[in-house]
């Protein structure tokens, strides 16, 4: 039983495209790739759309196939599609690195649900450098919060589906954990009219959307008289492509349990 094998689901996608690629330069093997039923790239090869050249793995649209206890699925598609193929996973032991963001609390509860049977990585954000500023962004609440403003600010292509990021959501949940608020009673999702003035305990949600912008996120925490901010800018896909092969080789042979990137980067 090889360990790194590897399927992709919804493998035509931007984020599909990009973890073949990754799959090839991490030295795993892909064995299987899916599209959603009626894509017209059933049937082609997924190295020859990925544009690495043909790996002899033809994308099926039927992604049940895709599970199986010798390799790990990663899936960045959209919430429907990945709930919809939990108990295939599940029933075919198959470890899961999932990447989909949007998500409402009744989705995540079923991937918890699912994490008791099958290991799962589940992140909003697969990059390195995010990971770290959830680490970064929560120290420095937890040193400012008494007399700083938190808001937080992102910015993505014209193409995303959901706002606010699953990014900016999961910076703010690092954040209110740290200081103890709930982020479902302070979060503030964009402001219009007469607002009235900032309530204090407020984390306000700002989000851009453009062109080809991969994902910018910024904390910033404004106090009287100095502000400081925190930003990330992915310049690439590939670095969130790369952290999830690199969370697929870390959760194979895990025993069943609901992971974060920052578990699989030690963090
Ligand atoms: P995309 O629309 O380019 O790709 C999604 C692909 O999934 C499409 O090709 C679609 O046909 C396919 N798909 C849909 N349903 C399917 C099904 N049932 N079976 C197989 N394939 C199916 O979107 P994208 O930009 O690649 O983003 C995909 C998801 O990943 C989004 O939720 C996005 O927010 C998220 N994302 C997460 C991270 C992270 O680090 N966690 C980074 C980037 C994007």
């Amino acid at each position: 039983m090889t360990m790194r094998a590897i399927g992709i689901v919804g493998a035509g996608g931007r984020m599909g495209r990009m973890l073949v690629q990754a799959v090839q330069s991490a030295r795993c093997c892909l064995v299987a790739a899916s599209e959603r039923p009626g894509s017209e790239l059933i049937g082609q090869d997924a190295g020859e759309v990925a544009g690495v050249g043909r790996l002899g793995v033809a994308i099926t649209g039927q992604t049940a196939s895709l599970f199986a206890p010798d390799r790990v699925v990663i899936d960045f598609t959209r919430p429907e599609a990945t709930l919809s193929h939990l108990e295939e996973a599940i029933a075919a032991g198959s470890p899961l690195v999932i990447g989909t963001t949007g998500f409402d609390a009744a989705g995540r509860a079923q991937i918890e649900a699912a994490a008791q049977k099958i290991p799962i990585v589940f992140a909003p954000n697969f990059s390195v450098g995010v990971n770290l500023m959830f680490r970064v962004a929560a120290e420095m609440a937890r040193v400012l919060e008494e007399s700083y403003d938190i808001e937080i600010i992102e910015a993505h292509h014209r193409h995303k589906v959901d706002a606010p990021s699953g990014t900016a959501l999961g910076l703010g949940r690092a954040i209110t954990e740290a200081i103890g608020r709930d982020l479902d009673e302070v979060a503030v999702y964009g402001r219009e009219g007469v607002t009235g003035e900032r309530e204090r305990r407020t984390i306000g949600f700002a989000t851009i959307r453009g062109g080809d912008i991969v994902g910018d996120h910024t904390v910033l925490f404004a106090g009287e008289g100095e502000r400081l901010e925190l930003t990330h800018r992915a310049s690439s896909r590939m670095t969130f492509a790369k952290g999830a092969v690199r969370a697929a080789i870390w959760v194979s042979g895990r025993p069943p349990g609901l992971y974060s990137m920052g578990d699989v980067l030690g963090l």
